[in-house]
């Protein structure tokens, strides 16, 4: 399997291989420790942060509540400034309408701009299928087009490459040998990227935000690659999962205040791009069509669940930056195009949740996720939802047994006290310097790939009532 390349389900057998994967574990440590240290920076340096997470979050739930009136909004706002909406309730029917608007157009070469929910929709195939060229602009999306693999983090799509894989994979597709140096790869890159922009009659983006009272769709990048690929080209495309709308133009900057904050630590991105529709006579630059299309391919369904607030997320990766699971094992072994911790709720919820078991495990319940998002969802509640949705699935009558054993032995204190004595005195004997290196049935599988430490010489009962004597 090569688990960088397509979605799968093996999680466990992909974390192995990420695991021992050199390059990746220097990449990882690279980059998510300087993304995580930016989001705690950025939200240290706003005063008001907890609020205005608060707030945002609020306006999320807001909009969430009246979606369908924001989304009829947003589309009216759209058609008034010139652009065409195209409403898509699956993937397929995305990848159909860009195709088609493609084909209309006469258009054979497109650039694109980061875009996780084209990921999401597997449009690059598509368009090829078509006969069209695309071209990822954003710099780390070209890396992975080049190499054929996915994106693996959010806003970092290449973050598990280091300069030294990134040198070695552009000098292959171009034929010279390049420098590992992060500028001379980035002039290649810029050379290389004009040319496709300069041939380019079709410009596909993706939508951080779309304020339904104005029809502004917004772009946040720092590159600038968003930028000249809703502008140059004679066609514009936007495509943005339903959840992305906002109500009020005055709604945007809590949101630009935290999205980049949250990401990377910047008080602001680099370029903040806001599109109202396509060229007006007299203008200079922008395209001659505008279309938005709206994609729904399952968000309503999670609408009137637990899972809801899954449609509050702004895509920042902060949570991925600070998942001590996903710091290890990277975005490919988590299988789908969304990863780490939101990944894990997102990927079962749009895919399926019995073919993703192990997703919903794959977290420690630590809580940093939900620390690290500017709009603070709770992950963890959601995963252990997910875990109960997961037995309702399947319910393993191996673990209801043991459920009703431990509520058993609970209801009896003197058995509790002394399983527990039993329990600590066998595992203090087995024990090597505070560590048990083997434990039986069930619990080998822990120890399989690490240590469990051993029980302390006096439980909490003991303390306590060393404490009170
Ligand atoms: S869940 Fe929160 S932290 Fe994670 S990507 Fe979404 S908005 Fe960012």
């Amino acid at each position: 399997m090569n688990y960088a390349q397509h979605e799968h389900h093996e999680f466990v057998e992909a974390s192995t291989e990420a695991l021992a994967d050199a390059t990746l574990q220097t990449a990882l440590v690279r980059l998510t420790d300087t993304l995580l240290a930016g989001n705690r920076r950025g939200y240290a340096a706003l005063a008001d942060s907890s609020e205005l997470r608060d707030h945002a979050k609020a306006i999320k739930e807001h909009t969430l509540s009246h979606l369908d009136q924001y989304l009829e909004q947003l589309e009216a706002s759209v058609h008034r400034l010139g652009g065409k909406v195209h409403w898509a309730a699956t993937a397929e029917d995305a990848r159909r309408i860009v195709v088609d608007i493609a084909k209309k157009a006469n258009c054979k070469h497109a650039v694109k701009s980061k875009s996780m929910t084209s990921e999401e929709i597997h449009l690059n195939p598509a368009l090829e299928n078509a006969g069209i060229e695309v071209t990822e602009t954003d710099f780390g999306e070209f890396i992975i087009q080049v190499a054929g693999e996915r994106p693996s983090h959010l806003v970092a799509p290449a973050v598990h490459h280091t300069r030294e894989s990134v040198a070695r994979v552009l000098s292959k597709h171009l034929g010279e040998d390049l420098p590992d140096d992060p500028k001379s790869l980035a002039m290649v890159g810029r050379r290389v990227l004009r040319e496709k922009f300069r041939r380019a009659d079709l410009g596909i983006t993706g939508a951080n935000f779309a304020v339904a009272e104005t029809g502004t769709v917004v772009l946040v990048t720092n590159e600038g690659n968003g930028r000249i690929t809703t502008t140059a080209p004679r066609v514009h495309v936007a495509i943005m999962g339903i959840e992305k709308v906002i109500p009020r133009f005055r709604d945007l900057p809590v949101f630009l205040k935290l999205l980049a904050r949250a990401a990377t630590g910047q008080t602001l991105s680099v370029y903040t791009t806001m599109i109202t529709g396509p060229r007006k006579t007299g203008e200079l630059d922008g395209p001659d069509e505008f279309h938005l299309v709206l994609l729904d391919n399952g968000r309503t369904n999670i609408l009137a669940t637990p899972f809801r607030e899954s449609l509050q997320c702004i895509r920042c990766g902060a949570c991925l930056n600070a998942c001590p699971v996903y710091r290890r094992i990277g975005g490919h072994a988590y299988g789908g195009v969304y990863s780490g911790p939101i990944g894990s709720i997102l990927t079962p919820l749009y895919d399926s949740v019995p073919l993703n078991p192990h997703l919903p495990h794959a977290s420690s319940l630590c809580g940093a996720c939900q620390a690290a998002c500017p709009v603070k969802i709770n992950i963890p509640h959601m995963l252990i939802g997910l875990r109960e949705l997961q037995h309702e699935y399947k319910p393993s009558r191996w673990e209801e047994w043991a459920y009703h054993l431990w509520s058993w032995a609970l209801c009896q204190p003197w058995l509790y006290r002394w399983g527990m004595w039993a329990a600590r005195l066998l595992m203090r004997w087995q024990a090597v310097d505070g560590w048990l290196s083997h434990l039986p049935g069930p619990g080998s599988e822990w120890t399989q790939v690490r240590d469990f430490p051993a029980p302390a010489a006096k439980s909490f009962r003991d303390l306590w009532k060393e404490m009170q004597t």
